[in-house]
């Protein structure tokens, strides 16, 4: 970095002060509690805080510490997280818990060596928890620190790449005043949430618009560089609401990935406009015999680059012997209208479902 040691003070004590003035009264800020602060951040991760707020609220008065936490179920985790996305994130967050709790911690550890050793903890996340709990003397660098750190110091890294993820800590632990680790890590995400957007970054508000080199030379929206963004694809689907006597068929997903393993309303590439040829034939690979198929309308959703359009259709089926072996081993289940209710489903899913009423 090309600060000299008068800058970085003057840049933190300025990002200090813009901090104190201006910070939100979030309530995980309340009282430094590492539990609460180990939620937030958790659900903070891809997730902005006013979508996060009302979550922290009721999460937080069903477990309002590590170990009513630890006690919960699976399921129950889940379904209070249903809407907000990236499951796999509840469950790291309960599998942590657990573990903390097993031995014999009742709030997450004061370093991030130890942090680091629990589920769903990356290095921004364990900086976070001991900067902002113990003001401890770490980076915590997520997307917003580092847009701010590359455009005051006009990195030239690419966006999200190790490298700037490398300098950019560096940056902010050159920068960090003695003993202010909490407020400064935090006013450093502030001002990347409130000031110095993505794309109109409001250069005129913002504490360091005298000290920003990225400003100076008029390039403050190409830092950090970023990748030509992906081309949205648009996909047309099927989406199948399988009925079985008074069960709704439902199939679970993979472990890993998307909406990981959430139960869902099965959809897939739709190639033509026949509902009871394709869906039938894509039903008799599972072992479903569709009986009869209505369309109910269209549901529409996007996840990553895609856009999808899916025309969903209920269908009266009969089961096979190879579908009730899925059924055993956990790939489906035949879910009452009251379960239906209970169980936490993706958003298309609860989409598809909204079409029958
Ligand atoms: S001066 Fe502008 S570009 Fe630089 S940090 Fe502030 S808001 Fe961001």
């Amino acid at each position: 970095m090309s600060f000299s040691s008068s800058e970085r003070k003057e840049a933190a004590a300025l990002a200090l002060g813009w901090f104190r003035r201006n910070a939100r009264p979030l309530p995980w800020r309340e009282g430094r509690d590492p539990y609460k602060i180990l939620v937030s951040e958790f659900m903070l991760q891809q997730t902005r805080v006013e979508t996060a707020l009302p979550y922290f609220t009721r999460w937080v008065k069903r477990y309002p510490d590590l170990a009513s936490l630890a006690r919960a179920d699976e399921a129950d985790v889940e379904k209070l997280w249903e809407g907000l996305g990236y499951y796999s994130r509840c469950r790291s967050l309960l599998a942590a818990a657990r573990a903390m709790t097993q031995e014999g911690l009742d709030k997450p550890p004061p370093s991030t060596e130890a942090l680091l050793r629990y589920p769903g903890i990356g290095p921004y996340t364990a900086g976070a928890v001991a900067s902002i709990a113990y003001n401890l003397p770490v980076p915590a660098v997520d997307g917003n620190v580092e847009r701010v750190t590359s455009r005051l110091l006009n990195l030239t890294e690419p966006a999200g790449s190790p490298a700037l993820k490398r300098l950019a800590s560096k940056s902010v632990l050159a920068m960090m005043p003695k003993g202010e680790a909490c407020d400064f890590n935090q006013a450093l995400m502030e001002l990347g949430a409130l000031v110095c957007l993505p794309k109109l970054p409001a250069c005129l508000e913002c504490p360091w618009g005298a000290l920003c080199l990225a400003r100076k030379l008029g390039v403050q929206t190409q830092r950090p560089l970023t990748r030509p963004r992906p081309v949205v694809e648009k996909i047309s689907a099927w989406g199948a609401l399988f009925f079985y006597e008074d069960f709704c068929l439902l199939r679970r997903r993979p472990r890993e990935g998307l909406w990981s393993g959430l139960w869902e309303v099965p959809w897939f590439p739709r190639e033509g406009e026949d509902a009871l040829a394709e869906v039938g034939a894509w039903a008799r690979a599972v072992g479903i015999e569709c009986l009869s198929c209505r369309e109910l309308g269209v549901a529409r959703f996007s996840f990553t680059r895609y856009r999808v359009t899916a025309w969903v259709a209920a269908c009266e089926t009969a089961l096979s012997p190879v579908f009730r072996e899925k059924t055993s081993l956990g790939e489906w289940g035949l879910h009452t209208p009251d379960a239906l209710e209970r169980v936490t489903l993706p958003a298309p899913s609860r989409k598809f479902l909204a079409l029958l009423k």
